[in-house]
C-alpha cells in the first residue's frame, strides 16, 4: 500500500479531505496531486464557513483491480498515525462502504454509510451545491436564476453530475452529457438526457459548461474553444493554472469557482465531525452556497478581478482572522 497524506492548513480545524485511489505513474505525480488537492480543501472549507482545515490523501493503486480490505485497512493505519490532525473521507475511486474498512483501523473518518450512522454518499449534497451555484451565476449573468430552457453540458456524468441533473430536470433545463464511460452515458440516456462524444463539447453551443470529471480542464487549449456564458461544475481544481482564471474573466465568461460551488460534500461530512450526523443541518449549510457564489461574483465585479481570485480572498480573509486570534 503506497499512500500519501497532505495536511495543508489546520487553522480552522483538523485537516479534512477525501482519499483518492488513482494509478499515478509515479510518486512525484501523486505528490503534486495530493498537495494541490489539499490546498483546495483548505480554501473550500474556509469559504464554506465550516470548522475544518485542508487535507487530502491519495493511494497509488487502480481502484478496479487493487482495492481490497487489506489495502484499505493499511491506509486506515496510516491515517491513525496522525492522531486526528487529518480526517479522511471518500473521493474518486472510493465508496462509503470502503470507508468502513478504513474505520476498522482509525476513528478519524467521516462519510460512513448511513446504515453505520454516517452521512453517507457526499455527492447528493455536492449536486445540490453545484445546482445552487449555477443558479447564482445565472442570476448574476442574466438577472434571473431560472434555468428553464438553458442548455447545460456536463463533462463527466458520474455521481455529482447525476445529482446535479436531478435538480436541473425539475427546472426543465436542456441537459447534454458526455463521458468516456459507456455505463455513465447509458445512465444519462435513461433519464432522457442527450449524450455527445467527449470532444464534441467544444463544438457545442451551450449556456453553461459543467465540468464534472477530473481537474485541469480549463487550460490554454480548451478555453478559446468554449462556447458558453457560464462555467459551473463539480470537478475539483478545474483551472490548470491560476492564470486561466484571468483568461476566462477576459473573455467575459462567468466562472463559478469550483471549490465554492462543490463544497456540499465536505459540508455534509463536516456535519459528522464530533457530533451525530444531521441531514437538515447539512442541507441548510449547503444552501448558503447560493449566497457565497453571489458574494464572490460581486467581489469580482467590484474589483474587476477573476472570480477565482475573489474566492481565494474570501477564504483567506476567514483563515487570517482566525489565525490572528490563535497567534500562529
Ligand atoms: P465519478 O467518478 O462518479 O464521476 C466522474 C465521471 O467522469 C466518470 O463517469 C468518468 O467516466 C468521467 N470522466 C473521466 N474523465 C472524463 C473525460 N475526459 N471526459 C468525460 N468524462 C470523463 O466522480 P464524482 O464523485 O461524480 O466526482 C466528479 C468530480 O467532482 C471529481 O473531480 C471530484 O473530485 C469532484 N468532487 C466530487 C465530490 C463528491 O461529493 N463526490 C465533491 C466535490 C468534488
Amino acid at each position: 500500500m503506497k499512500s500519501l497524506i497532505a495536511i495543508h492548513d489546520t487553522t480552522l480545524g483538523p485537516a479534512c479531505g477525501g482519499v483518492r485511489i488513482w494509478p499515478y505513474k509515479n510518486e512525484m505525480e501523486a505528490a503534486i496531486d495530493v498537495l494541490r488537492l489539499s490546498r483546495a480543501m483548505t480554501y473550500k472549507s474556509a469559504a464554506a464557513g465550516i470548522p475544518l482545515g485542508g487535507g487530502k490523501a491519495v493511494i497509488i493503486a487502480d481502484s478496479r483491480n487493487d482495492k481490497n480490505e487489506s489495502l484499505l485497512r493499511a491506509f486506515g493505519k496510516h491515517v491513525d498515525t496522525l492522531e486526528g490532525r487529518y480526517i479522511t473521507t471518500e473521493d474518486v475511486g472510493m465508496t462509503p462502504a470502503d470507508l468502513e474498512f478504513i474505520a476498522e483501523e482509525t476513528s478519524h473518518v467521516v462519510g460512513l454509510p448511513t446504515t453505520s450512522g454516517g452521512s453517507g454518499d457526499t455527492s447528493e449534497m455536492t449536486g445540490l451545491g453545484v445546482y445552487l451555484g449555477m443558479k447564482a451565476a445565472a442570476k448574476s449573468k442574466w438577472g434571473d436564476d431560472n434555468l428553464n430552457g438553458k442548455t447545460i453540458v456536463f463533462q463527466g456524468f458520474g455521481n455529482v453530475a447525476y445529482n446535479t441533473s436531478l435538480h436541473l430536470m425539475k427546472e426543465e433545463a436542456q441537459l447534454i452529457a458526455s463521458d468516456i464511460n459507456p455505463t455513465a452515458l447509458q445512465k444519462a440516456q435513461s433519464l432522457g438526457i442527450k449524450t455527445i462524444a467527449p470532444n464534441d463539447i467544444f463544438e457545442t453551443d451551450m449556456d453553461i459548461f459543467s465540468p464534472c470529471a477530473l481537474g485541469g480542464i480549463l487550460n490554454d487549449e480548451t478555453i478559446p474553444k468554449l462556447k458558453c456564458s457560464i462555467i459551473a461544475g463539480g470537478a475539483n481544481n478545474q483551472l490548470l493554472e491560476s492564470k486561466h482564471g484571468y483568461e476566462i474573466h477576459k473573455r467575459g465568461i462567468l466562472y463559478a469557482p469550483d471549490y465554492i460551488i462543490n463544497a456540499g460534500g465536505i459540508i455534509n461530512a463536516s456535519c459528522e465531525v464530533g457530533m451525530a450526523y444531521n441531514a437538515k443541518r447539512s442541507k441548510s449549510i449547503t444552501q448558503k452556497i447560493y449566497y457565497s457564489t453571489l458574494e464572490v461574483i460581486s467581489m469580482s465585479n467590484e474589483q474587476s478581478i477573476p472570480t477565482s481570485i475573489a474566492a481565494d480572498q474570501l477564504a483567506e480573509k476567514r483563515i487570517n482572522s482566525v489565525r490572528a486570534i490563535k497567534n500562529i
